[in-house]
């Protein structure tokens, strides 16, 4: 069986999570987590780049830094992970759903003016697949009515808009490093920051609301309680295994690529058929390879061809169901119908896609998906 994923070990993790042990520093904070940070920051010109135990844990930080209070307003896609839309509930936030583009499962930029009310404080936006939303429009909605914008780009390493790396465009963003994504430490994230403004709280609501970290830096002799926080930082066990991945990052980020363009090139053919449709990339963005998908003609095609290429001895899987008619939030859902997240939601199909697959097993994919079709 080919699965969806198999998370990729570069070889020296163990190595660096037995040198964080063997320095006797295996809390927060220490060398290996130095050394994701500097890269982050010299690598995505990111301004403050800080280590979380997750991308749930990096936007529940931004709901913080964005001061939402109980009855404010942010817009969020429906058609995205459960946690872009949790963190700001967990500080009393309305959420305002926003649907997804035709072309792509990305919000619709065009449609969020229209959702801004007195209430609102902040957009979210989700880098589907990798793939940037069209930022510029965007940014210039949210200053037009200072708003903060927040990346989701639990899925966008390494990938860019118009050149700029995704993570740096809105004030704040958050990355996943789950082992789902291309770079991966089991469990892990970041939060990354690109206004002064915020750095300092960041650093407080991150130590468990303390100024931990400005003392040890020396700025302050002691340390106390100054701000509500929690506890966001991961050991150096797990920052020690991120390390490991992030220098081999452009070799991760070529196999990827490559597995994706082999599915491109197999399956434009029966794109051009028009029997299905493949990913499309904006001008603006760049592609990161975090995800290969195809959507089907409707519900009931794709769950035969999950069938067929279950039968055949592969594993795709489809994604989200739209928050809006999740259980949690369908009677607190004031807006209209989403019918670009609800058809994602059905037709939307993940091909497995793992730096250590091989052609071969790429090719049987394709084979059982062509096949399908030839029935
Ligand atoms: C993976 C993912 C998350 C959650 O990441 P964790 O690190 O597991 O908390 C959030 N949003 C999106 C869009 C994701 O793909």
């Amino acid at each position: 069986m080919i699965p969806f994923n198999k998370p990729h070990l570069t070889g020296k993790e163990t190595a660096y999570i037995e040198e964080a042990v063997r320095s006797g520093k295996i809390s927060g904070d220490g060398m290996f987590t130095k050394k994701c940070h500097a890269f982050f920051e010299n690598n995505y010109s990111m301004r403050k780049a800080l280590l979380t135990t997750s991308c749930t844990d990096a936007l529940e930080m931004s709901a913080l830094l964005a001061n939402i209070q109980p009855g404010d307003e942010v817009i969020v896609p429906s058609y995205t992970f459960v946690s872009t839309a949790n963190a700001f509930v967990l500080r009393g936030a309305h959420i305002v759903f926003a649907d997804s583009r035709s072309d792509h499962p990305g919000i619709d930029e065009d449609l969020v003016e229209k959702l801004i009310t007195a209430r609102t404080k902040a957009i979210v936006v989700v880098h589907y697949a990798g793939v940037a939303c069209d930022m510029d429009k965007i940014n210039s909605i949210a200053d037009q009515h200072n708003l903060l914008v927040i990346e989701d780009a639990a899925q966008a390493i390494d990938s860019f808009y118009k050149g700029r790396p995704l993570g740096t465009l809105g004030h704040m963003s958050a990355f996943s490093f789950h082992e789902t994504k291309n770079i991966q430490c089991g469990e892990g994230g970041l939060l990354a920051i690109n206004h002064e403004r915020f750095i300092q709280r960041a650093e407080i609501i991150r130590e468990k609301g303390t100024n931990r970290s400005a003392f040890f830096r020396g700025e302050v002799d002691k340390y106390g309680w100054v701000d509500i926080g929690s506890s966001f930082l991961p050991s150096e066990i797990v920052a020690a295994f991120l390390f490991a991945q992030l220098e081999n990052i452009n070799s991760i980020q070529q196999r990827r690529r490559e597995i994706w363009n082999r599915y491109h090139v197999a399956l434009k053919p029966l794109a051009d058929q028009g029997k299905l449709k493949l990913p499309v990339i904006p001008d603006f963005a760049s592609n990161n390879a975090h995800m290969f998908y195809v959507l089907t003609e409707n519900l009931h095609e794709r769950s035969a061809l999950i069938e067929h290429m279950k039968a055949a001895g592969s594993f795709p899987v489809f994604h989200y169901l739209s928050l809006h008619k999740s259980p949690f939030y369908t009677d607190k859902h004031q807006g209209g119908d989403m019918p670009h997240s609800d058809r994602y939601m059905d037709t939307l199909l993940r091909l497995p896609l793992f730096v250590d697959m091989s052609d071969a097993e790429t090719d049987r994919v394709i084979e059982s998906i062509i096949g399908y079709f030839a029935k």
